[in-house]
């Protein structure tokens, strides 16, 4: 990659906060510190806000009860789930109003990162952050890679580091730094915070000339094709998704992909589609990280999102977890920064699991992780899924997943899985075990990898 120099050592811009990151996590952010008269400022290495999704979008309607999503991003509702263990039959499952939504990503983000320009902040694309140190006034001196002829003000030095072309290192100051970068997070690796260490590798294709149900997911479990995890083919506005995650280097997503066209013959026929996007992403499984906050000589620093591990491990759902917490954590700022109100920052983290019952969401999701880590072949995977072939089996997981609320997840979720235990105890509590013994039989399979 070439490199420039911009010789001007113009004086730092000043901010109260500087964002990495505009996505789900940093524009919920930026939008709600804006409001809350911090002067913020988000930096984002890909061109444009959106510009490159890597996630498949799909929304828990308890999206809606944190950002009132406007009707024209939500592209598919969804109401009905076809699941399809390796060997035993499909399980269907739905509910009359809808639980799930496929959205526009590129437009929702856009949307978002209008809404925070609205509010006050600045969004700038291009941007991709190096590197942060604090300094003896305790400002955050904060350099980022942008291109070349982007003549906003920092001093310009020589780096070689992203965006793509000829770029020049700037500089900008702020009294906080956010890391709301995703999975492998440079802030947290720069600034000496916990990173993410286990993860599943997802990828997808949008596919053409495939008709399916509109108001349905199919997903395919088979540990082959999908180790930890599965392959969905689902409605994307009016083409198709076609996607498959697994634990990372555990097994290829191109071959799993090719081979989904035959899996889901009697879904739909894919063998004449039309690949036309292509994207692929990490998702952390290891569960909410614990020193995600600094203030200190090193830095005064808060990760956000997925870079703070916050996210569904066995699902791999961390939209709704990202906007919470940027909501949260950006009243938090503002009460630290502006207020002075020492330890609200502290106060925030401690608070953050009360919030819309995300602590309940994410350890039933680790927990959740932990058995399906501990599949380790098909006939598992049969076994698990056998659970739900009768009649409880099937409330039990219509009503986990389309009638509970993320809010009632610890309450109704454990409840459930009681009642239904207490209601056969013999058929349930024999199945339960044998499929818990296969599992722990297993070493856990899931790689932790510490590459960033
Ligand atoms: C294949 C896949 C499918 C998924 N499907 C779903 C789903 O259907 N539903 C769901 O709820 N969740 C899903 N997820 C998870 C979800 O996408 C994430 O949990 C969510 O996007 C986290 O939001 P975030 O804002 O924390 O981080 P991200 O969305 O990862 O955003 C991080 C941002 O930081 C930017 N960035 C990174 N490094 C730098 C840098 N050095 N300088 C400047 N900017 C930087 C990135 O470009 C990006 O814009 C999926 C994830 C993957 C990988």
């Amino acid at each position: 990659m070439s490199s420039s120099t911009n010789p001007t050592n113009a004086r730092s811009e000043r901010y109260d906060v500087v964002v990495v990151g505009a996505s789900f996590a940093g524009l919920t952010f930026a939008s709600v510190a804006a409001t809350r008269g911090l002067r913020v400022l988000v930096l984002e290495r890909d061109a444009s806000v959106g510009g490159v999704v890597r996630t498949t979008g799909v929304l828990f309607s308890d999206v809606l009860d944190i950002v009132d999503v406007p009707q024209r991003y939500l592209m598919n509702s969804v109401r009905r789930m076809s699941i399809r263990p390796p060997n035993g039959r499909t399980i269907e499952i739905g509910a009359h109003a809808y639980r799930f939504y496929m959205a526009d990503v590129t437009g929702m983000l856009r949307w978002m990162a209008e809404q925070a320009e609205d509010h006050g902040a600045e969004v700038r694309g291009g941007a991709s952050f190096v590197d942060a140190t604090r300094e003896a006034d305790g400002d955050m001196r904060i350099v980022y890679g942008a291109a070349a002829g982007d003549t906003s003000s920092g001093a310009g030095v020589d780096t070689d580091t992203a965006p793509a072309g000829p770029t020049v290192r700037r500089e900008v100051r702020a009294r906080f730094l956010i890391g709301a970068d995703g999975t492998h997070s440079s802030v947290a690796r720069r600034l000496g915070l916990d990173q993410n260490t286990h993860f599943l590798a997802g990828a997808e294709w949008l596919v053409e000339g495939v008709e399916i149900d509109r108001e349905t997911f199919y997903l395919l479990m088979d540990h082959q094709l999908a180790p930890g995890y599965c392959l969905w083919l689902a409605p994307h506005s009016e083409i198709a998704a076609l996607g498959v995650a697994g634990h990372q280097r555990t097994f290829k997503p191109t071959e799993s992909l090719e081979a989904a066209r035959t899996r889901f013959a009697d879904v739909a026929d894919l063998g004449a589609m039309r690949i036309v996007r292509r994207k692929g992403g990490v998702i952390p499984t290891g569960g909410r990280l614990r020193h995600v906050y600094r203030d200190d000589e090193r830095g005064r620093v808060l990760l956000l999102g997925d870079a703070a591990g916050l996210c569904g491990a066995a699902t791999g759902g961390g939209i709704y977890p990202a906007l919470i917490c940027g909501r949260l954590a950006a009243h938090a700022v503002a009460n630290e920064v502006l207020n002075g109100a020492r330890g609200a920052v502290r106060s925030y983290l401690g608070d953050l699991g009360r919030a819309g019952g995300l602590g309940p969401y994410l350890r039933v999701e680790d927990w959740l992780r932990a058995a399906m880590d501990r599949v380790g072949s098909n006939a598992d995977m049969d076994a698990f899924y056998a659970l739900f072939a009768s009649p409880a089996g099937h409330e039990l997981l219509e009503r986990t997943l389309f009638q509970t609320p993320i809010l009632g997840m610890n309450s109704h979720f454990f409840r459930l899985l009681r009642g239904l235990v207490a209601h056969q105890p013999s058929l349930y509590g024999s199945a339960l075990r044998a499929a818990w013994d296969r599992m722990l039989a297993a070493p856990r399979s899931r790689i932790a990898t510490s590459d960033a």
